[in-house]
This record gives structure tokens, C-alpha cells and sequence, in this order.
């Protein structure tokens, strides 16, 4: 029989899947002698069960803890509903990866209108119990019972007006007694009956509502960004409470055994005098740093020092710990590998192996790929900076720099993205879980309360996104969506500010960004993962200063270079037009010759960025009429340039129409109907490589032909290439090497890829195109309602953005084979988006792919992918 329930002295570390990441190192800790709480872990498999049981525990399972409850009561000498000395619990959500705050908690179970008043006794402390007490019937009742959580601030903030008080703390016991009293008749009238007494009942109900907590929207966006399965459920875990809130000789606090904004060793963290958990994370109150916590409590700040350093040790990682002191009593309430930037990650990894700690390649596969992002992007230009003077201060949450218009609400901030706007900073009071989406789409989070640890900070650094938190120079007004800067002045929506994450200020309006620089150990880390990895990485690049970016993010080449981004400036549209709308052979190849020395220089650049390594030009792609005016004074001014009647141009331009344009006139096919476009293309790339190479490089050009679906047509516009360029170097008396290949991003070319390889010298997977043509819809209105399917969890995630293994996968693995059946050294690569998405990368590693190219920007990501994806297929975790 399945066993539902571990008590913690029953479980270790090594059972995350089944007691959940929160479960297991109590566990752990509770082996290691650590003071750690007592209690117990109901497992993911009885929340998965839950599910599967139509949202019904299982009598089985209901055994299963009442027995692990009594045994847990017997140690602890203390029992639920014993008023002369109560037994009362805390109910915690914790799943295999950690998913912080975004399920649900409740703390001082157990307590009833009984179990108060004997608590009361015991502690000789009244403003305490009743403190305890609402606490409960407020996390019950908006956790549990779903009552909105603002009815309950509203009473707490209608007692303190009446009684005077600024902060909670100031309530008596007296007002604490009316404030129960205030909750319980709001509890009825919002239910229909009364708030349970039986504790046991609140026990079942609330283990239930964690269940359902990991069915929260919130969880669900989390686990999409995050990659996490939702058929893992979580487990949850029952604990003897302890209180930090029971006088000046207790706290609570969370702290890091490493810095984790710069990795630096050294304890890092924040805690609270008399204050319950959430209290610290709510952001509510200022918290005191550490350090101080070695002048108020000398003993119990050795003893918390001792035991950060053997968990660091013992977990040989960077720990994230949650604490409180009882009456001067230290208790371990958590510990997880903690969240950090990308810059502590890596310094965390570097020094772990050069202290012994760990091997190269597990520090390769601690930093996650993603994460670099946050490294690689701008920050402000100093000499600007130096120049502006900052309208508010707070703390420097999340290291980078941001600039955007303001939004005073998570939704407004998403919605403004989905608007088109793409520069937002989200200003808030405080973040919460609610909020994840929008803070996702924001270039910068700014809040106004809570300190290094609060919900904002924790999860911006998770994110990599720049975030200044705590910002009391900034009056902010959230439901009039305006805040007043230090000197009185008023921002409204739409207006621009910049902040600065790692130094906490923020400025009026748009600061100027430059190039991020590379630090020691980023350098050190990735030199390690080249080491490791099989996979080539190079970029999509289709200017000179994309492909010196590229190389200075280590690219090995350019894996495609879309040649029809280069006829959008300005001085070479027109030529592009004239070319389009040509009638005749005749006119089509002048315009050509307009465009040839044009397009020839820019690969001549191009080459020279590269310095020899490999560049994959793309033949023109897009449907024509992405060139054409739309507007009709644009097409009068060309008519009149082109000297033609406006009304035949317009014709023209007419007859251009498609309805279906993704699926149209494009790719291959423009080649097919004019064999001049090709000619010029070739011509250009040719020439280019001549000009470079006799400056003494040694270019090897790769031609791609895209969208093809049937080898004859490849073939046709290859024989084409092949016949121009023999040309060219024949009348050039020189030799050089070139390559002629394919993409493949139409279902038929995969299905058909052995046919395709006799022609093709390389193939390059344009998983865009693919993924579009594999679902059926289209990769421009996706967006539309891919929402919905991942609400009903239809999908998880974005197939444009995480490769679909089963099904676009299933068409790769195939084609590659195919391919190297028919031409065992075919080069194979992709140059889709996915190949800058980790999970994707490691897919392209499985099937044997040479390269990954994606953007610049990702090409570090990319390379750790690599890394770690071959590590993996060698077993390493
Ligand atoms: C693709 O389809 O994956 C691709 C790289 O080409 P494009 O995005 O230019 O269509
Ligand atoms: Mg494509």
C-alpha cells in the first residue's frame, strides 16, 4: 500500500518528488540534529491522488494523517483542542521546485474560541493568543473559505482607526478580542456558518485548500515561465508552530549563507522583532539586517551562524533560510538552495569549485542557462548617469537598469505589453504573488515598501529583471495611479522613469544605455561549459554590428543571415520596389543591378565581422508585398519616382495581393518565378567571398535555400546558384569553396529529407516555419489564443518558444536521419527562436544535431545549454 504520510525523522533530501523541496530538507535537517519544529509531510502523490479522486482525500489517505498527527502530538506532549496546553500547527505548501509564495499557508491551526483563551493562560499573554488567533480565522478564511483577504484588512485598519494605533503591534489585547470578534461575524456572514472550532476539520479543509492552491492562476503562470510540470502537485507539510511573535526576546527572520545579489560569502539576510513569518516577506514592516541580530541576541546569533555555515556545507550550495526565535529560542523552519542573479550564480559556482567544493561540471549544471540574460543586457551610460540626479532612493533589489513608462497595476503593465509597448516599469507599493505576470512583461519593478527579501525582490532577482524596492522617497498612490517624487512632483501613467537595480536609484524620464561587461568568473564559467559541450552555437545575424556582438558572445559562425533585413534602410527600398513591381525580365534585372553592390558590400562586412568563421546566408524570403507601400501617398511618391501612372502602380501593387501570405508567393518560390533574384543573390555572395579572401581571409560562404518542399525545386533554384557562381569564378580564374543547403521548416521537406539531402549540403532546421506548419496556425496570431490553452491545459507551454518535442521534434529526429542516410556528412543545424531556449537546445543535443544558432543575445545561453546538455547524456545531475 502506498505510503501518503512521512514524518520529517522518516524522509531525507534525497526525496524531493515525493515529500516536495520544503518537506525534504526538513527532513534533512531534522536528521543533521538541527532544531527544526516537529511534524509531517503528506506527499505529492496524495495531492495528485486528490485530483484524481475528483478533489476528494481518500479515507485512506484522512487515516493516514490522523495517525501521523497523533504520534506527532505524543512526542511533542501536546494535543489539538487541549486548552490547558495546546497543540497548534502551521499547514505549508511545498512542491518539488521551490515556487516561492505562490501557494498558500496557514499558520496557528488548532486554535478555537476554547484553545484561545487557554493559550491566553499558558502564555500569560492575551494580546498574543487573540493576535494568533485572527491571524488564523484571517489565512483560514481567505486560504480555505476564499473570503477576499481585503474584508479582513478592512476591519484590522477600522480597529486601529477607533483604537488609535498606527501599527499592528500597538493593538491591545482588548482591540485584538474585538477584531476576532469583527472576523468571526464576517466569517458567518460571508459562509452561512459558523468559523469551525473542530481542529481536526480546520486540519482536513486546509490541507485540501494547498491541494487546490497548485491549481491557483498564480501557480499556473509560475509553473508556464518556470517550465514545471503541473501533474507534479505539491506536498504539504504540518508543523508544531513556534512563535517570533511572543515578545522582544523573539523574531523571525530569512536569510542567505551567501549574498545573493553578488555571491559574496558572507550570512546575508533580514529578520524582525515580535512578528510572525509573512510579516518579513509581506514587506509590511522595515525589517533589521542581520548583523543587527548579533547585538540584540549574541547566543542565538552564533548558533543561527554555526548552522548557516554546516547547511552551506552540507548542501555544498548557497542556502536560503527561514528562522524564528522563540522566547530566545532559535528554530529552523526552512532551508532551499537559494534563488540568486546570474552574477552570484556564477560566482557562487566559480568559488565552489576553486575551494574543492564541487567539479567543473557541477558547477557547469548549477547556473541556469536563462538566467544569463540578465547579464548580457545594458546598463546606463555612466558619463549620462553621471549627469542626472535621482528624484528617489530605495534598495538595490535585483541588479541592471531600466528605463520605461509607467504602470500602477500588474494587469495595466500586461496589458500595456500586449498594446505593443515595450519599454514598462511596474510601480507598485508592494508586489505579491498576483502581480507575476506583469512583472514578467516589465523592463524594471519599482516598490514603494518591503525590504531585500520581500516578495518583489526575491522574484525579481529570480527573473533576472532589474527591481529597486522600498522606495519611501516616492509617494506612491496606487488607485490614483500617480506617485510624488522627493521634490513634489507628480508622474502620472504613460510617464517615463529610469531605475537603476543595483544602486536602488531612480531618475526622471530616459536614460541612455551601454553594453554590459563580462565579469572573471562569467568568462571562467563559460570557457569550463565550451569545454564540455558538443553542440556548436552560432548566431542569426544580418548586420556587421550583429555579427561583432555575436563573436563577443563567443558565436562559432552565423547560422542565418535573413539577406531580406538588409533592403529595409531607407537608401536601398526603393530599389527593392522598383524590383518588385517590375513587369518585365528586363526590368527586373535593372533594378537587381541597383541592388547587386549593395548587397555585395554587406557581406563583404559581414565576412570581415566573422573573420573566417562560417556564415549561412538565407536567399530572399518574406512575401513580396512586406516591401510595398502602403499608404497612398507612399505609392504616389514611388509612382512618381518610378515614373509611372499612380493608378498602374497601384494596380500593381493590387495584383500582389495574397490572402494567405505565410503560405504565398515567398521563400523558394520567389526564386522559382524569378530565377534573376537568385542570380544577384549568388552573384553578391560570390563576389563577396572573392573580395574578402583576397585580403587574406578564407571565407567558405554557405548558401540556404528556404522554404522547400520538394527536391525538384530545390534543385531548380541550386542549379541556378551553381551555374552563376562556376561563372563568376571561372571569369575570375579563382578558386573557392561553397556550400549550397536547405532549410527545413515545411512538414513535407522533413517527411521527404532523404530525397531533399541528395541536393542539399547542409540542412538548417527553421523551426519557426515548422512549428507554424506542424500545429496549423499561425506563429503572428497564435497569441491570440494560446491563453486559453494553457488555462485549460491544453498546452503548457508556447511551442514557439519551447520547441514541441513530440510532434515538430518528431518530424526533426526523422528528417536528420533521412538526411544522413542519404549524405552520412551532412552538416545539421537550426536557426529557428528555439535555439537559444535551453530545453530546446538539449533537444537538438539528443538528436545529433552540429549547431544551434539563435540571437546574439542568447548565444551565451546557448553555450551553457550545450554544456549542459552533454554533461547530462554522461549522466552528471
Ligand atoms: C524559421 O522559420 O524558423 C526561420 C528561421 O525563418 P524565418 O523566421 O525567417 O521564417
Ligand atoms: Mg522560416
Amino acid at each position: 500500500m502506498a505510503k501518503y504520510v512521512y514524518l520529517f525523522n522518516e524522509g531525507n533530501a534525497s526525496m524531493k518528488n515525493l515529500l516536495g523541496g520544503k518537506g525534504a530538507n526538513l527532513a534533512e535537517m531534522t536528521s543533521l540534529g538541527m532544531p527544526v519544529p516537529r511534524g509531517f509531510t503528506v506527499t505529492t502523490e496524495a495531492c495528485t491522488r486528490y485530483y484524481e479522486d475528483g478533489m476528494e482525500i481518500s479515507s485512506e489517505i484522512v487515516e493516514e494523517i490522523n495517525q501521523m498527527l497523533l504520534k506527532t502530538e505524543e512526542t511533542v506532549g501536546k494535543h489539538f483542542g487541549d486548552s490547558s496546553n495546546p497543540f497548534l500547527v502551521s499547514v505549508r505548501s511545498g512542491a518539488r521546485a521551490s515556487m516561492p509564495g505562490m501557494m498558500d499557508t496557514i499558520l496557528n491551526l488548532g486554535l478555537n474560541d476554547e484553545v484561545v483563551e487557554g493559550l491566553a493562560k499558558l502564555t500569560s499573554n492575551e494580546r498574543f493568543a487573540f493576535d494568533s488567533y485572527r491571524r488564523f480565522i484571517q489565512m483560514f478564511g481567505d486560504v480555505v473559505m476564499e473570503i477576499e483577504k481585503s474584508k479582513f484588512d478592512k476591519i484590522l485598519s477600522d480597529v486601529k482607526h477607533e483604537a488609535g494605533a498606527k501599527f499592528d503591534t500597538d493593538l491591545n489585547a482588548e482591540n485584538l478580542r474585538e477584531v476576532v470578534k469583527r472576523y468571526k461575524k464576517l466569517f458567518f456572514e460571508e459562509k452561512g456558518f459558523d468559523f469551525p472550532q473542530e481542529p481536526k476539520e480546520q486540519l482536513m479543509d486546509a490541507i485540501m485548500a494547498v491541494f487546490r492552491s497548485w491549481e491557483n492562476p498564480r501557480a499556473i503562470i509560475y509553473r508556464r515561465l518556470n517550465e514545471i510540470p503541473s501533474n507534479w502537485g505539491t506536498a504539504v507539510n504540518v508543523q508544531e508552530m513556534v512563535y517570533g511573535n511572543m515578545g522582544n526576546d523573539s523574531g523571525t527572520g530569512v536569510a542567505f549563507t551567501r549574498n545573493p545579489s553578488t555571491g559574496e560569502k558572507k550570512l546575508f539576510g533580514e529578520f524582525l522583532i515580535n512578528a510572525q513569518g509573512e510579516d518579513v516577506v509581506a514587506g509590511i514592516r522595515t525589517p533589521q539586517s542581520i548583523e543587527q541580530l548579533k547585538e540584540v541576541m549574541p547566543r542565538v546569533y552564533d548558533e543561527f551562524a554555526k548552522i548557516a555555515l554546516s547547511l552551506d556545507n552540507h548542501y555544498r550550495d548557497m542556502q536560503d533560510m527561514e528562522f524564528t526565535i522563540e522566547k530566545g529560542k532559535l528554530f529552523m523552519l526552512q532551508t532551499r538552495n537559494g534563488k540568486r542573479t546570474a552574477n552570484a550564480a556564477l560566482k557562487i559556482a566559480v568559488d565552489l569549485v576553486e575551494a574543492g567544493v564541487i567539479s567543473k561540471e557541477e558547477a557547469i549544471l548549477r547556473v541556469d542557462p536563462k538566467q544569463l540574460d540578465s547579464l548580457l543586457h545594458p546598463n546606463f551610460d555612466p558619463s549620462e548617469l553621471k549627469k542626472a540626479v535621482p528624484i528617489g532612493k530605495g534598495l538595490p533589489a535585483s541588479p541592471g537598469a531600466g528605463s520605461g513608462k509607467i504602470f500602477f497595476t500588474a494587469e495595466d503593465a500586461a496589458n500595456a505589453v500586449k498594446g505593443g509597448e515595450k519599454a514598462v516599469i511596474l510601480v507598485r507599493l508592494e508586489t505579491s504573488p498576483e502581480d507575476i505576470e506583469g512583472m514578467h512583461v516589465s523592463r524594471g519593478i519599482l516598490t514603494g515598501r518591503g525590504g531585500m527579501t520581500s516578495h518583489a525582490a526575491v522574484v525579481a532577482r529570480g527573473m533576472g529583471t532589474c527591481c529597486v524596492a522600498g522606495c519611501s522617497d516616492l509617494r506612491i498612490n496606487e488607485e490614483g495611479k500617480f506617485f510624488i517624487d522627493k521634490n513634489g512632483k507628480k508622474y502620472i501613467e504613460g510617464d517615463w522613469i529610469s531605475i537603476e537595480g543595483s544602486t536602488g536609484n531612480v531618475y526622471a524620464g530616459k536614460l541612455p544605455t551601454v553594453e554590459s561587461t563580462m565579469t572573471n568568473d562569467f568568462t571562467t564559467l563559460m570557457s569550463w561549459a565550451d569545454g564540455a559541450r558538443r553542440l556548436e552555437v552560432r548566431a542569426n545575424a544580418d548586420t556587421p554590428n550583429d555579427a561583432v556582438q555575436a563573436m563577443r558572445f563567443g558565436a562559432q559562425g552565423i547560422g542565418l543571415c535573413r539577406t531580406e533585413h538588409m533592403f529595409f534602410e531607407t537608401d536601398r527600398i526603393f530599389a527593392m520596389r522598383e524590383m518588385i513591381v517590375a513587369r518585365t525580365q528586363e526590368q527586373r534585372s535593372k533594378a537587381l543591378a541597383k541592388l547587386l553592390p549593395i548587397q555585395r558590400g554587406d557581406f563583404e562586412e559581414l565576412f570581415k565581422a566573422m573573420k573566417g568563421f562560417p556564415v549561412t546566408i538565407r536567399f530572399l524570403d518574406p512575401p513580396l508585398h512586406e516591401f510595398l507601400p502602403q499608404l497612398d501617398e507612399d505609392i504616389k511618391d514611388l509612382a512618381k519616382e518610378m515614373s509611372i501612372e499612380y493608378d498602374e502602380l497601384k494596380a500593381i501593387i493590387a495584383d500582389l495581393h495574397e490572402f494567405n501570405p505565410m503560405m504565398g508567393h515567398r521563400g523558394c518560390r520567389l526564386a522559382v518565378t524569378y530565377p534573376e533574384i537568385a542570380e544577384m543573390q549568388t552573384r553578391a555572395v560570390i563576389e563577396a567571398a572573392i573580395n574578402v579572401n583576397k585580403q587574406g581571409m578564407d571565407v567558405i560562404p554557405e548558401i540556404m535555400i528556404p522554404l522547400v518542399g520538394e527536391v525538384r525545386e530545390l534543385k531548380y533554384v541550386k542549379d541556378i546558384v551553381v551555374s552563376t557562381a562556376d561563372r563568376i569564378l571561372k571569369e575570375q580564374g579563382v578558386e573557392l569553396h561553397y556550400k549550397v543547403g536547405t532549410m527545413i521548416e515545411i512538414p513535407r521537406a522533413a517527411l521527404l529529407a532523404d530525397e531533399i539531402a541528395k541536393e542539399a549540403e547542409f540542412f538548417s532546421f527553421g523551426t519557426n516555419d515548422l512549428t507554424q506548419m506542424t500545429f496549423g496556425f499561425s506563429r503572428d496570431d497564435s497569441g491570440k489564443f494560446l491563453d486559453e490553452y494553457y488555462a485549460k491545459k491544453i498546452y503548457e507551454s508556447d511551442p514557439f518558444a519551447r520547441l514541441d518535442q513530440d510532434g515538430v521534434g518528431k518530424l526533426m529526429s526523422m528528417a536528420a536521419e533521412l538526411g544522413k542516410k542519404v549524405r552520412p556528412d551532412i552538416k545539421l543545424g537550426i536557426c529557428g527562436e528555439h535555439g537559444g531556449d535551453p530545453s530546446s537546445v538539449e533537444f537538438c543535443h539528443r538528436i545529433g544535431l552540429n549547431y544551434v544558432s539563435c540571437s546574439p543575445f542568447r548565444v551565451p545561453i546557448a553555450r551553457l545549454a550545450a554544456a549542459q546538455a552533454a554533461l547530462k547524456e554522461k549522466g552528471y545531475k
